[in-house]
């Protein structure tokens, strides 16, 4: 796998100076400032301590089988908004992930956002990530899909084009399981209880900063549904 995170840090000599320090129990296998200068902290063999306590697809040990990599960002404020990715940057990350990705056996929908593989404990890289602009680079799946596309998806159609929202559990079990199916077939850590509460919630959240970053509510809208089947089918 590769995790993509952001520092969420003022400056990068702060993060740096976090990721090797040995009491701070973190570490990553490569920073890039600002600037777009690559600082390579750990052996892409050894395991670097990015993830945490994390799960993917069955998964459990995510750093023992993940390159990660920390872009120095200071992440969105309370209303979600924060400076771009500068382009230096940017490229880095783009020159950096193609690389590794050219080295080893990485699918693309195993190229994931910290938040996607620790949802209750992080939103890093954030809603600012351009995860379409990576796809088009060849790194990572990305879906436009839109609520038109719905019909010509294939089932399971669990989706309601109404949102299916926390406490409407009773009305919608059958659908709510469906889509809790969906989401771990996808790779997220869920429990298909047909219960649409906060758990759910905040794996629907991690979707949504992933691949829907315009809405961060943890409401499965049309939208969603039709994207998360669209990256299933996709997935190999
Ligand atoms: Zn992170």
């Amino acid at each position: 796998m590769l995790i993509m995170h952001t520092t969420c840090m003022a400056n990068t000599q702060s993060a740096l100076d976090r990721l090797c320090d040995p009491d701070s129990k973190v570490s990553a296998h490569y920073v890039i400032d600002e600037d777009g200068q690559v600082y390579h902290l750990v052996d892409e063999r050894e395991r670097a301590w990015h993830a945490g306590i994390a799960f993917w697809d069955g998964e459990t040990d995510v750093n023992g089988c993940s390159i990660g990599i920390e872009v120095a960002h200071p992440g969105p404020d309370e209303n979600g908004e924060g400076p771009e990715f500068p382009s230096h940057q940017w490229q880095a990350l783009i020159n950096l992930s193609q690389d590794i990705i050219s080295r080893h056996p990485i699918p693309a929908h195993r190229v994931l956002a910290h938040s996607d593989v620790a949802p209750s404990r992080k939103t890093d890289p954030g809603s600012l990530f351009d995860w379409s602009g990576l796809a088009q680079k060849g790194i990572g799946l990305w879906s436009d899909c839109g609520e038109k596309d719905l019909a010509s998806l294939s089932s399971p159609k669990f989706f309601e084009l109404e949102p299916i929202q926390r406490g409407e559990a009773s009305e919608n079990k059958q659908a709510v399981e469906q889509l809790q199916q969906a989401l771990r077939a996808f790779g997220y850590q869920i429990t298909p209880d047909g219960v649409y509460g906060p758990a759910t919630q905040t794996v629907m959240c991690a979707f949504q900063l992933h691949f829907r970053s315009e809405r961060i509510d943890g409401i499965a809208d049309a939208v969603c549904c039709a994207r998360l089947l669209d990256l299933i089918s996709r997935k190999q």
